[in-house]
């Protein structure tokens, strides 16, 4: 499969010339390969967008229009479902099991912000109060919900067109046009999305990917025609985003990374506490921004969550991520693999220890595999305990009190996730509310919905996708007087 850029409702090639394999992580395999754009390729593709923003070909459109334009993309996304499957095995190595979910999960997405488009946003106010006498000069007031121009999407690796489609939906639907920029690692999924949106009828110039590198990103994050940049990414890139587009005054909405507190109370459920903590190991392969990564757990019942986890964990099915059996795919590349066993042996030689003792690994001699790895022995200011390691590595750190647990939890740069495990609803609760992070569950209490909003505090990064208030990210307020 060999894909050019699609800018302007055309599809064409980089303007260097240039194109980038896609590579299988799980068999190493060649399967396609995409433009490799440049930043002239970043100012062509604003430059349409900015043009079909200002004519009105979309902006223009009611509501009722661009909700209707939305659900053929809906029709047309939902034809090709096991394309997108297929496609999110292939380059980005999640498990079949996981791709699906995936895949309908950005389906869910684009379907609440069809109904966002149709929604009222505005606030009227009739005339204010004024002196006995004086005549009127502004007879009502309405507070209204503008598109914020064109959004510049840049996207990560895992999960491609979750963490892609709901940021196109959310920010069509609002009216604004758009220009993204997948990872270069997982373009084909996104590629694929826009040529859904072309056979959809997606007017040309609404929507265009810009495959490439980081020079593509920056061309784009620094363009002055842009009105919000949308990035999901690391929190180390996530900062220079934010740099670039100061520059211009962009707003930026930022969905960064994270290393999760899982606390499970000594009253936990240990069976459903370590199946918690397994999946959390295990999902993409640990490369999750808000997977549960820190372990903190009672002391009364370390030893116990230690070896049930350990259990669970064995139980894990590495293999090819297109076979339903397997749960353990690949991580994205060999140098991320080399890094994440960097990680954990650099940890081991500051004295953790490893109660599940992963390395890398291949299947059938082929793969970017790691194996899982549980570590305990270290300190929450350990670095594995303070940093993002977005492989299958759990840190497992013991405490005495919920108010030790609190304490840990919240100390860290990150704030995007957490969890509380316990028998005692009333007692989990009170910790939850007392975790500075913006999602955290109960008890499993963690089911996919699309109305909840998700992001993060801290260097977990600044605003949030999905809900209502995702979907207002998209827009200016304005106020206008008459
Ligand atoms: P990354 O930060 O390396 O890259 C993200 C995107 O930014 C890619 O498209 C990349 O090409 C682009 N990019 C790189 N340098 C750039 C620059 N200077 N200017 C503009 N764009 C640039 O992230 P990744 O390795 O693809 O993904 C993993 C990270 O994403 C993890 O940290 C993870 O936690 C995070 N993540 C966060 C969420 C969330 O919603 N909070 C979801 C998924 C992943």
């Amino acid at each position: 499969m060999e894909r050019g850029l699609y800018v302007d409702g055309q599809w064409r090639a980089a303007a260097g010339g240039a194109s980038a394999d896609v590579v299988n992580p799980a068999t190493e395999a060649v399967i396609g390969s995409a433009a490799d754009g440049t930043a002239a390729d970043a100012t062509d593709a604003v430059a349409a967008a900015h043009r079909a923003f200002h004519d009105g070909r979309w902006s223009g459109l009611t509501p009722a229009e661009r909700a209707a334009a939305l659900r053929r993309l809906h029709r047309t996304l939902s034809d090709r479902v096991e394309d997108h499957v297929a496609l999110s095995i292939a380059e980005s190595g999640a498990p079949r099991g996981q791709s699906a979910a995936f895949v309908a999960s950005g389906l869910a997405h684009l379907e609440y912000a069809i109904g966002a488009a149709t929604a009222d946003h505005d606030r009227m106010l009739p005339s204010p109060p004024r002196a006995a006498g004086a005549p009127p000069r502004v007879s009502a007031s309405l507070v209204r919900r503008v598109p914020a121009g064109v959004v510049v999407a840049v996207t990560p690796f895992n999960a491609p067109l979750l963490l892609t489609l709901p940021k196109v939906a959310a920010a069509l639907a609002m009216g604004n046009t758009v220009v993204v920029k997948p990872s270069p690692y997982t373009p084909l999924e996104i590629l694929a999305l826009a040529e859904a949106a072309d056979e959809a009828g997606i007017p040309p110039g609404v929507l265009n990917v810009v495959t490439g590198g980081a020079d593509v990103g920056a061309a784009l994050v620094g363009d002055p025609r842009v009105g919000l940049v949308t990035f999901t990414g690391s929190d180390t890139v996530g900062a220079k985003v934010m740099a670039q587009a100061a520059g211009n005054i962009t707003r930026v909405v930022l969905e960064l990374g994270g290393k999760s507190a899982l606390v499970v109370r000594a009253d936990a459920d240990l069976a459903l506490a370590s199946r918690i903590g397994a999946v959390n190991t295990t999902t993409l392969a640990g490369q999750g921004c808000a997977l549960l990564t820190r372990h903190l757990v009672h002391r009364d019942v370390f030893a116990d969550y230690v070896a049930a986890l350990t259990d669970r964990l064995a139980a894990a099915v590495p293999g090819d991520p297109a076979d339903a059996r397997t749960t353990l795919g690949p991580l994205i590349s060999a140098a991320h693999r080399d890094r994440v066993a960097s990680l954990v042996r650099d940890a081991r030689r500051r004295g953790a220890k490893a109660a599940v003792d992963g390395g890398p690994a291949t299947v059938d001699g082929k793969g970017f595999f790691h194996e899982p790895v549980v570590l305990t022995g270290l300190g929450n200011d350990d670095p594995v305990a303070r940093h993002e390691i977005f492989g299958p590595v759990a840190v497992v750190i013991p405490f005495g009190s919920d108010d030790e647990a609190v304490t840990l939890a919240n100390d860290s740069p990150y704030g995007l996730a957490g969890a509380v495990v316990s028998a005692d609803r009333v007692a989990a609760v009170a910790v939850a509310e007392r975790l500075r992070a913006g999602r955290i569950s109960v008890n499993d209490g963690a089911a996919a919905d699309v109305r909840l909003p998700f992001g993060g505090f801290g260097r977990s990064g600044i605003g949030r996708e999905f809900g209502p208030e995702g979907v207002l990210e998209y827009t200016e307020v304005q106020t206008l007087q008459w």
